[in-house]
């Protein structure tokens, strides 16, 4: 299969990995334990050109395709998983809704701070009573004159308890108190009437920070609408379809990097005199490791060429809900059963958290639960398979 890189892209991609490998993964083990992620990491990764891949050049991004981000979501992922996650809810979340559906004053205003790091967003969908079931949100903005006066609460949301700015997906209503469907706002979180809880405490991705966020009668003006009244739901399942594909990707980096540390550990433990790798029982743990990486791979890259294909010729992802389902659904699964197989080929060490395998295996989980259950993608895979003819 030939992805027909550029050299320019090959280029990236070096650059891409030697600067993750000096700037992102000596930071991993330490924020995890310290449960931080700084600022100046936003910075670094807006310098890095990671943040502005999928945005267009004239706010400061790469003009990159969606299968160059997927290589450069994987490498990030090989070294730290709360760095793609944050990152991806700023840029990608937050930042690419407003790429697809913002109006041009919203990507004047917002993407550029958002692309070189300086500024953090995030996306207000899940709330206490509407997680899968996003249609059941209950969040409200009521509109009085020109303005929107949003109340309700979200919880769970990636970097709440620092980001600069949410996409919140609320209930908009007229002045007569008539629905006017799921709509997204964009809200300044140091606005009056926005609080929001510490970071929660969490299985893994513990630099990650992730939180609640409540409005108490927030006012944003009619300007704050991203896109069209009415159109929130659409624009969410869109969303997720790049979300999903990037989950994938995450998955692709946790396994990669699961390979490369069992592979040295196996070749280093020794026990009854020869190394652990020599033994059939290990041996067959690698092998597996190793089939279910490039089964996820290949799907995966699959997945981000047809979207990359699609979205130049200016059609909708939407074609590609089941596919990039089936690919989160896969390679997340793939994903833990790999974190589980390199924690077993480490044996007790495998259990301490001075092993990568260790925190592997911990943020590994929520490939499974974000972005919609591995459940809900199988309702999604199914439902689009039965409408093939
Ligand atoms: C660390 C972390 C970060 C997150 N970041 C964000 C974020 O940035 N923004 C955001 O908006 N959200 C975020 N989320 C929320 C995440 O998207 C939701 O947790 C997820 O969609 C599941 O929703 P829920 O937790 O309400 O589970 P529920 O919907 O309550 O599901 C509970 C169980 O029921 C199953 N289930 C539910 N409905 C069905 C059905 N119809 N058929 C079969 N099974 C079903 C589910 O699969 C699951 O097993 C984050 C979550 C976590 C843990």
């Amino acid at each position: 299969m030939d992805f027909n890189l550029s050299q320019d892209e090959r280029e990236f991609i070096v650059s891409f990995r030697n600067f993750c490998k000096k700037e992102i993964h000596p930071f991993a083990e330490e924020a995890d334990k310290k449960k931080e992620f700084p600022r100046s990491h936003y910075t670094k990764l807006g310098e890095a050109g990671y943040l502005g891949l999928l945005h267009e050049e004239e706010f400061g991004g790469q003009g990159a395709g969606v299968f160059l981000s997927t290589l450069a979501m994987e490498i990030v992922s090989e070294y730290c998983g709360s760095t793609f996650f944050s990152a991806g809810a700023s840029a990608g979340l937050f930042g690419l809704p407003i790429k697809h559906f913002g109006t041009s004053d919203q990507k004047k205003k917002f993407l550029p701070d958002i692309i070189s790091g300086k500024l953090i967003g995030s996306l207000g969908v899940t709330e206490p009573d509407g997680g899968s079931d996003v249609s059941a949100l209950t969040s409200i903005a009521r509109k009085k004159g020109d303005r929107y006066f949003i109340s309700g609460q979200k919880t769970f949301i990636t970097n709440a308890p620092n980001a600069d700015y949410s996409l919140v997906l609320a209930r908009a209503q007229d002045e007569n108190g008539n629905e006017k469907g799921l709509t997204h706002f964009i809200v300044d979180l140091r606005s009056k009437g926005v609080s929001r809880s510490v970071a929660m405490d969490k299985m893994g991705l513990k630099a990650s920070p992730t939180g609640a966020l409540f409005f108490e009668d927030v006012e944003v003006s009619e300007e704050n609408i991203l896109g069209k009244l009415g159109k929130g739901f659409r624009q969410t399942m869109q969303t997720f379809n790049a979300e999903r594909l990037s989950l994938a990707a995450y998955s692709l980096g946790v396994m990669k990097a699961c390979l490369d540390e069992s592979k040295s550990f196996a070749s280093s433990r020794k026990s009854f005199g020869k190394s652990i790798y020599q033994h059939q029982g290990v041996a067959f743990m690698l092998a597996e490791i190793y089939a279910k990486y490039e089964a996820a791979k290949w799907f995966t890259y699959n997945v981000a060429w047809e979207m990359e294909r699609i979205e130049s010729e200016g059609k909708g992802s939407m074609l590609l809900s089941g596919k990039c389902a089936a690919c989160k659904l896969f390679a997340t699964t793939a994903a833990r059963e790999v974190t589980n197989l390199a924690v077993q080929i480490h044996g007790g060490a495998g259990y301490m958290d001075e092993y990568k395998v260790s925190r592997l295996y911990r943020d590994t989980r929520l490939g499974e639960i974000g972005g919609g259950t591995s459940e809900i993608q199988k309702l999604i895979i199914s439902g689009s398979i039965m409408k093939e003819n």
